[in-house]
């Protein structure tokens, strides 16, 4: 694993010591959907998107998840905000659950996605633009819909027709290295940065 970068590290980059201090803010309760502290936490998300100049928008709607023999329904809100680029065609996506489970605050499932986003957003704010646009995502509701807020972003909003590229961030488990999972068809691209010829 890469060393941590400490806060004082240059605006441009990444620095986990940064990022940290999202995390603090983020799990200091269990944040479920629909629950008072959710509402805090998205607050807190808005508020920092704000902070670096972007303009976040909430999605705000009911998500319905067909289950076995019913259908659940959840009121989600998801927070997303985009970071333009010089010479856009198609958009990438990070995204990442901002809810936790109803038990735990979340730190690490997914206050560190979260931070993870920000602390990103943060130091693509502090370097010139690149040629995409950059779309966060901050979904509502991944633990209980189960993944309620991202299903209504994919079936109900628009920005979804402009997007080439998702890179979706998890924190399943607590320790070890980073990787790869869950990925989908030509996803080879995102280890290489090389487009892969088709099988
Ligand atoms: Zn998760």
């Amino acid at each position: 694993m890469p060393a941590v970068v400490p806060a004082r590290a240059p605006a441009t980059e990444f620095s986990a010591e940064r990022a940290m201090e999202h995390i603090r803010a983020i799990a200091q309760e269990p944040h479920p959907v629909g629950s008072p502290e959710n509402a805090r936490v998205r607050a807190y998300i808005i508020s920092q998107l704000e902070e670096m100049g972007l303009s976040p928008e909430v999605q705000q709607t009911t998500a319905l998840i067909p289950g076995r023999g019913n259908v659940q329904a959840s009121t989600v809100y998801n927070v997303m905000a985009r970071i333009p680029g010089t010479k856009p065609s198609r958009a990438m996506l990070l995204d990442a659950h901002y809810d936790s489970m109803p038990m735990t605050p979340g730190a690490s499932d997914c206050g560190s996605c979260v931070a993870r986003l920000l602390e990103t957003a943060r130091a693509l704010q502090a370097d010139p633009p690149l040629q995409n646009d950059v779309i966060l995502l901050f979904t509502d509701d991944e633990e209980l819909g189960p993944m309620a807020g991202a299903a209504a972003f994919v079936e109900q909003h628009a920005w979804i027709n402009e997007i080439g590229l998702v890179l979706g961030f998890e924190g399943i488990g607590r320790t070890g290295p980073s990787i790869m999972f869950e990925t989908g068809p030509n996803s080879g691209i995102a280890l290489s940065g090389v487009p892969q010829t088709k099988a």
